[in-house]
């Protein structure tokens, strides 16, 4: 990872959250060492965006997890980017892979969302998906262009994006993506980028990865050279997550009992 680019870490707590939740997982965040070099973002559902800004640390950040193209209308059920920024969110995460294959959303649809929501002046998390058939079929590169050339001309500010690679046949699935694995599509990412749209915003855009990252895992996938940092579902709700943000500098946190790596004997 190159120095300039700030390690980021989003942990999205979908719909797995209520207030109560919300107020325990902020206490815990409150009570942990951060490593504050870290950019961390909590992706909260837009309904308890104030309830999460209001508990969480100042320098934890608030993302939602969808918004709507325009910014008022009659779309009912939307929540447009000025509505979720003015609930507490500065970031907003776009094309995630359960809205585009749950709720089927387009490469276009994305885009014209994240051309509003910079628009708006939002930041964006906006995800890239490689899913079981790409990597099976070795399409992976294709289906990654694909979705970068739809995404690259919505976005008119490259500093307020972070690009997210979510390997989907890694998430909940039980397969682990290697470390080998991870780079390569990462650099191929950056490479796009660096062909498409230029060096500047290759080598200074944030390419996270995201696919059941875990505390057991983070720590190796963090010193890839093309990796800034994760996105994280499951592990955004448990202590996992500090391990996580911390994974470029880790140190104990008090919520942990460090165990020797080997049976400490006492002289008898
Ligand atoms: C996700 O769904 O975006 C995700 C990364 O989830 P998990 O970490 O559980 O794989």
């Amino acid at each position: 990872m190159a120095p300039s680019r700030r390690f980021f870490v989003l942990g999205n707590w979908k719909m797995n959250v209520n207030a109560s939740r919300i107020e325990s997982l902020s206490r815990l965040l409150s009570e942990v060492k951060l490593d504050r070099k870290t950019e961390f973002v909590v992706g909260c559902p837009s309904c308890y965006l104030s309830h999460a800004r209001s508990l969480l640390p100042s320098h934890v950040a608030v993302a939602a997890q969808n918004c709507y193209k325009v910014a008022r209308g009659n779309f009912s059920g939307e929540v447009s980017p000025a509505m979720v920024q003015e609930c507490g969110a500065e970031w907003i995460i776009l094309g995630h892979p359960e809205r585009r294959t749950i709720f089927g959303e387009t490469d276009d649809l994305i885009a014209q969302k994240v051309t509003h929501a910079l628009s708006a002046g939002a930041k964006v998390v906006a995800c890239v998906v490689e899913r079981a058939e790409d990597r099976e079929s070795q399409l992976t590169e294709a289906a990654l262009a694909r979705q970068m050339q739809a995404l690259a001309p919505a976005v008119t500010d490259w500093s307020r994006v972070v690009l997210a690679f979510e390997a989907l046949w890694a998430s909940g699935t039980g397969v682990l993506a290697t470390p080998s694995q991870v780079q390569e599509v990462l650099y191929m990412l950056r490479e796009w980028l660096r062909l498409n749209v230029g060096s500047h915003v290759a080598e200074t855009t944030r390419i996270i990865y995201a696919g059941s990252v875990s505390a057991a895992t983070c720590q190796e996938l963090a010193s890839l050279d093309d990796l800034d940092g994760f996105l994280v579902g499951s592990a955004a709700l448990k202590p996992d997550l500090v391990s996580i943000v911390n994974a470029r500098h880790p140190r104990p946190s008090k919520l942990f009992v460090v165990i020797p790596a080997r049976p400490v004997y006492r002289k008898a």
